[in-house]
Parts: structure tokens; sequence; C-alpha cells
């Protein structure tokens, strides 16, 4: 279906904001537009957002501050989820979407966790034909996720669930 990613994100930032308050981490949203459209399954699109936010909690702790930003590049939504404090070691950047793969400081930290998180969101990103990219050094660690726009029309809609039906307020 049709769903409004920014509303999407939006709805789930809210529902993570108990969570951001617990860790002691701050966050910073930003938008280019208040409507952004893509063809997607909801709950897949979600569960892949969920994934980076939660990641960017459990591995951002000491950086006191996360950030999502949606932009917009030719043709497709950019959305960055962008953490402080842990830095991925270069060579360990592209294992990280390999199911059950963890980086060494993470296993021996004891933080917890399977290692399906990044292998999840990168088969979602795959059947939605975007990108995810990730960048990590001291000053941050981004995830960046591109996903083609949707051609109908999405100005004032509400985010729209993968049934067709509007759900979540419009604000
Ligand atoms: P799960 O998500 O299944 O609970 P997980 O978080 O360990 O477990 P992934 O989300 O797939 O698994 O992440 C894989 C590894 O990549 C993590 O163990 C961690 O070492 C590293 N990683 C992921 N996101 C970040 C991040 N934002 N900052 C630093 N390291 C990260
Ligand atoms: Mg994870």
């Amino acid at each position: 279906g049709t769903i409004n990613i920014v509303k999407l994100l939006e709805q789930l930032l809210d529902e993570f904001y108990p969570s951001f308050q617990s860790n002691h981490l701050e966050y910073e949203y930003q938008t280019s537009k208040k409507d952004i459209c893509i063809e997607a399954d909801g709950d897949l699109i979600a569960r892949l957002f969920d994934n980076l936010i939660n990641n960017a909690i459990k591995y951002g702790a000491d950086g006191k501050l996360i950030k999502v930003c949606i932009s917009e590049v030719p043709g497709m939504v950019k959305i960055d989820v962008i953490n402080y404090g842990k830095v991925i070691p270069n060579q360990e950047l592209n294992n990280i979407f390999k199911k059950f793969y963890r980086v060494e400081q993470s296993r021996s930290e004891n933080t917890g966790g399977t290692g399906l998180g990044l292998a999840i969101a990168k088969n979602v990103v795959d059947m939605h034909n975007g990108t995810i990219e990730v960048t990590s050094s001291l000053k941050g660690t981004s995830f960046t996720v591109c996903l083609p726009y949707s051609l109908s029309e999405c100005k004032d809609k509400f985010m729209i669930d993968n049934k067709g039906e509007t759900v979540g307020n419009n604000k």
C-alpha cells in the first residue's frame, strides 16, 4: 500500500520517547517535508526503523544524542539514523548486515542481542528496491536508508496502513 513515511517515523519516535528518557538520550528530528509517501509494507518499514533506532539507543548510549533526519534525493526519500559514542571498526562495516553477526566489542560487553536486526533491515530495504549504507567515525555512526518515492499524491494524508486504512494522528 501507500504509506506516509514521515508520519510513520513520527509515530515511531513518539513510541520510543520513554526509552530515550530512561536512557538519558536527547533526540533531534528533522524533515524536509510534512508528507512523503512510498509504496511499501508499513509493518516491515516500521520494523526496519525500529531495529535502527533500537541499535542507536543500545550502542549510542555514551553519545547522549540520537538524530533522525528525513530528506529527499532524486526519486528517493532518504532517512538518516545517527548516533554518537561507539565507533564501528572499518573492517566490520560490511559484516554487520550478516545474519547473527555481532562486532566483537558488543559480544564482550554483553549488550545482548542476536545479531539479526541489521540483517532484517537489509532484507526489508532490498524488498522495497532501496539501499542501506553505514558510516562510522568519531563524528558519529550513521545508517542511511533510501527508498523510492511513490508517485501518488501524498499531501495532507494520514499515515496509511497496508490495508489501505488511515491510522495515527495527522499532526
Ligand atoms: P539484535 O538487533 O538482533 O537484537 P544486534 O543489535 O547485536 O542484535 P544487529 O542490529 O544486526 O544485531 O547489529 C549487528 C552489530 O552491529 C551489533 O552487534 C553491533 O556490534 C553493531 N552495531 C549495529 N548498530 C550499531 C550502532 N548504531 N552503533 C555501533 N554499533 C552498531
Ligand atoms: Mg540490533
